[in-house]
């Protein structure tokens, strides 16, 4: 437990399209401020590697390039790219880290206010699945057995960039801190003062994004929320979102959102997102294969912390 003589020092940070905060708390300022500046910058290292839009990443070398031969990999990615095709497999595909190519054509209608063509979606489709992807493990390559994919880990990096991130902070010795990114995907450790049991996180309530209608305490736990709030935009008359699903082509259903409580900030990024795919049977379909996560489905009406379908 922090004591009355420990400070809480909070500092915000953009990187990876987002505003990224890290919470301390101890009685050191130096020693406090010395780590979080190596947690950002762990975070723009990651972000250096992992970023689908920055043509000088390691992810974009390696979209360039895995279309024709084998090409070796990072080391980190190419673990990154196991884990996500992990819970490509223990969704039944839901998520799915190949989706540069959909999210790509989406973002190109979302901006010119066009209409999608049905031709175009199947087109993509082709170039998406994670099926496609050939991985060897025993010599760190990636190879598309198609041209024209592209491996996108935006639906997992934040996840990613905030555990790295916590473990910087535990490396130095702080017990007590709290990352996030964007506040949809947190990690917390230890707790946020003397009395409290963890880290308060406010929820927004879909309907009213002012709306912080309830909290959430969290103690060496992280959590992911994925809802199509602040993404969305409408198209025809339909309401659309910035994840999509990978059987459809289409942007997945703007109506509800996903929260996951899991050990690891990561995981819960990834079922998140995925939640959104799955629809109305996510907890059913994912429970038993994560049984250390709580993952919860709620609609704009209703308040997740009320929902409470797995434990
Ligand atoms: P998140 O905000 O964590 O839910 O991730 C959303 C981002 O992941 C999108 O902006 C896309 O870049 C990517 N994405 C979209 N659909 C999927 C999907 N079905 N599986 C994995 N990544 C996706
Ligand atoms: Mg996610």
């Amino acid at each position: 437990m922090p004591d009355e003589t420990h400070t809480i020092l909070e500092f915000e940070r953009s990187a990876m399209a987002c505003r990224f905060g890290i919470s301390v708390v101890g009685d050191d300022p130096v020693w406090l401020h010395r780590a979080v500046d190596e947690a950002f910058a762990e975070i723009v290292r990651l972000e250096s590697l992992l970023s689908m839009y920055d043509h000088d990443s390691v992810l974009s070398a390696l979209n360039r390039s895995a279309g024709g031969q084998p090409v070796h990999v990072d080391d980190e990615v190419f673990e990154l790219l196991l884990v996500a095709g992990t819970y490509w497999e223990q969704t039944g595909g839901a998520f799915d880290p190949t989706m540069g190519p959909l999210v790509r054509l989406w973002r190109g209608w979302r901006s010119s206010g066009m209409p999608p063509i049905k031709a175009a979606i199947d087109e993509v489709r082709d170039r998406v699945g994670m099926e496609h992807v050939c991985v060897d493990v025993d010599h760190q390559t990636v190879a598309f057995d198609r041209p024209g994919m592209e491996l996108d880990l935006g639906a997992i990096g934040k996840g990613y960039a905030v555990d790295r991130a916590l473990e910087v902070l535990t490396d130095h010795g702080i017990e007590h801190c709290f990352v996030h990114s964007g506040t949809s995907t947190v990690a917390a450790r230890g707790s946020m003062a003397p009395d409290a049991d963890g880290w308060g996180l406010g929820i927004v309530n879909l309907s009213d994004a002012n709306d912080l209608s309830g909290t959430l305490m969290l103690q060496n736990q992280a959590s992911a929320r994925s809802d199509q709030v602040n993404q969305h935009y409408e198209l025809d008359g339909r309401v659309l979102g910035h994840v999509i699903d990978p059987r459809t082509g289409w942007p997945a259903p703007a109506d509800s959102g996903i929260l996951v409580i899991s050990p690891s900030a990561t995981e819960a990024d990834a079922l998140s997102t995925a939640g959104l795919v799955m629809g109305e049977h996510v907890v059913d379909e994912l429970a038993p294969a994560f049984p250390d996560a709580r993952i919860y489905r709620f609609t704009a009406a209703e308040a997740p912390w009320m929902n409470e379908t797995t434990g």
